[in-house]
């Protein structure tokens, strides 16, 4: 490594290395062969790598801050749906050369969120490479046998979602119509991962998963890893004003149901859980909709206003 990638990440990226908490369990950050590092007695470690490459995962010239948002917002998600409270992360980068404004802007957005969720840069990885390359894995910690499994769903839980639903698919669809709805676009931008929910509903969800795919295929591997059946009222998918005012009914239900990125999480509650489940979380901050339940038949249906019960199989997404 030469003399200059030494000093970028001094400056750029060893800050985010300082966090201060002397519960954070950093031993050793930045600047060793290893990071040092302790986990509380009686916990798990939750781990986590997505990768970002310009022109597979986002468009050659998308701002930094949107590119560290999406990169730390989607394996943020990841913990958010095991139940685990951030930790730590590391961060591989490939450049293909070293343009100071673009790091400055990158390393802001990371500095913020990570403050924002309590997580700490302990290492990572700099290279030069041909293709903008952005990996990030995340560690957090889970009290022992208490993580969110996808496997664990039983019938008759009740099946919720955080949020709304569609509106990254739309963002993305605004940004490449020329489209001008913010909201959506920021929805696609700047995702929210849904740590604070992840963190709350551990106590009572039977089974989690976060949408990165779209619901019906994610809630697909729960109900795969489970061995169950879903239905879904189709009334009770949760839109934003913004989607429902800026598509047909039709293209805002099919972007909710099959739309990528949302990043919000999709769980189970066993149903003599409900009403202990509805109190404890009745202040949470985060909106959360009930949309069906689980069902002992292999398959998901999807439930219209005028009672039909459709098998999701015919109806056609171009995502499955
Ligand atoms: P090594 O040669 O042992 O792999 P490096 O020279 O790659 O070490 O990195 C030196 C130190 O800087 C290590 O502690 C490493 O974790 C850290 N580091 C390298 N790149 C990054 C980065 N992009 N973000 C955070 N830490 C980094
Ligand atoms: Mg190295």
């Amino acid at each position: 490594m030469s003399l200059s990638e030494f000093a970028l990440i001094k400056r750029y990226f060893a800050p985010l290395s300082q966090s201060g908490d002397k519960d954070a369990g950093v031993v050793l950050g930045i600047g060793d062969d290893c990071a040092l590092l302790e986990t509380p007695a009686d916990h798990q470690l939750a781990v986590s790598i997505d990768t970002l490459v310009e022109g597979s995962h986002f468009l050659p010239g998308t701002h930094p801050e949107y590119i560290a948002s999406r990169a730390f917002g989607s394996c943020l998600s990841d913990l958010a749906a095991m139940g685990a409270k951030p930790a730590w992360f590391t961060l591989a980068l490939t450049l293909p050369n070293i343009e100071e404004t673009w790091l400055e802007s990158f390393a802001a957005t990371l500095s913020t969120l990570s403050k924002e969720h309590g997580i700490v840069l302990v290492g990572g990885d700099t290279t030069k490479g041909a293709t903008l390359t952005i990996s990030i894995q995340v560690h957090g910690w889970v009290p022992r046998g208490k993580a969110i499994r996808r496997d664990t769903a039983n019938v008759g839980d009740r099946i919720f979602i955080t949020g709304t639903l569609g509106d990254s698919a739309a963002g993305l669809d605004q940004l490449q119509r020329d489209g001008k709805n913010r909201f959506l676009i920021g929805r696609f931008n700047r995702p929210t991962p849904r740590i604070a929910t992840g963190l709350a509903i551990r106590e009572w969800a039977s089974a989690c998963i976060d949408v990165s795919d779209g619901l019906l295929q994610d809630l697909g591997h729960i109900l795969q890893q489970s061995g169950l059946g879903a239905v879904l009222d189709s009334e009770h998918i949760p839109m934003s004003p913004a989607l429902r005012e800026s598509y047909s009914s039709d293209t805002a239900l099919q972007m909710a149901l099959a739309g990528g990125e949302d990043f919000e999480l999709c769980f189970c509650v066993p149903e003599d859980q409900i009403e202990g489940f509805l109190l404890a979380l009745q202040n949470h901050p985060v909106r959360l909709t009930e949309i069906g339940y689980m069902v002992k038949d292999r398959g998901l249906w999807l439930l219209h206003a005028d009672g039909m019960k459709q098998s999701v199989d015919q109806l056609g997404f171009q995502h499955f």
